[in-house]
């Protein structure tokens, strides 16, 4: 079993969610008191939120390279950024280490596109929704035809990642807009839905709605831990 480095904190209530959903998937292949490798560096997400609001792309990108070549330092033999939106300093991030970046938009990517569902509906932050470095890579990489709430769907959405989920907050009047966003998106033609934001799993889970969905959260704790264990010939039992 190869040691998983996880950047986390971005927020800390999604990065326990991967730490849980790692260690469940490693005792659900070994059994018994089998539990993950992992080595985390956790920020304080108070900071990378004041750099994302500021424009400050470079110096958090500095901040995590820094925080990533820590993690190979420390044995990690790959590195999750915990975190849709800070993939956009996935190559920067990966450029700082020669271990690989396991990124979050490809293994959701792959989840979907190993199902029949194309015309995903994408649920994340502003920054997710709008910007190229997630959009074209689900687009021109792996050909989903990608469809993006409207504007103020955007901001219902971004609005209670920050003000709510990232805080711990679950509100069930938050839970029926976001479920309204997906039944008028499936209305349009939407087949599936893609939650492109680590924490939006603590809000909407795939039995509230009546279209595939796929937590990246989930989809990408799963690969780390796939990779963690590749060409491990440790005895599996429950394989998920
Ligand atoms: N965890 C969120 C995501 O997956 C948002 C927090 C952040 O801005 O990093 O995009």
């Amino acid at each position: 079993m190869r040691t998983i480095g996880l950047l986390g904190g971005m927020s800390w209530e999604s990065t326990a969610v991967y730490y849980r959903r790692i260690n469940e998937q490693v005792r659900n292949r070994l059994g018994g008191l089998h539990s993950a490798e992992v080595l985390m560096r956790s920020v304080n997400f108070e900071a990378i939120v004041g750099m994302q609001k500021a424009n400050e792309w470079d110096a958090a990108g500095a901040t995590l390279s820094a925080l990533a070549r820590s993690l190979e330092r420390g044995g990690a033999a790959c590195v999750l950024i915990c975190t849709n939106t800070m993939h956009k300093l996935a190559d920067t991030i990966q450029s700082a280490v020669s271990v690989p970046v396991i990124h979050i938009a490809d293994t959701t990517a792959e989840a979907v596109k190993a199902t029949p569902a194309r015309r995903p509906l994408l649920l994340a932050t502003r920054y997710t929704m709008e910007q190229d470095f997630y959009l074209s890579r689900l687009r021109e990489k792996h050909g989903l035809d990608l469809i993006i709430p409207g504007a103020d769907d955007r901001t219902t959405v971004h609005e209670i990642i920050f003000g709510e989920l990232c805080q711990g907050v679950i509100r069930e009047q938050s839970r029926q807009r976001y479920l309204d966003i997906v039944a008028r998106a499936r209305d349009n033609g939407a087949d599936s839905v893609i939650l492109g934001c680590t924490e939006i799993g603590l809000l909407i889970s795939p039995d509230m709605m009546d279209i595939p969905a796929f937590d990246s959260t989930l989809i990408h704790a799963d690969a780390a831990v796939e990779f963690s264990m590749a060409g491990d010939n440790a005895p599996r039992k429950n394989a998920a």
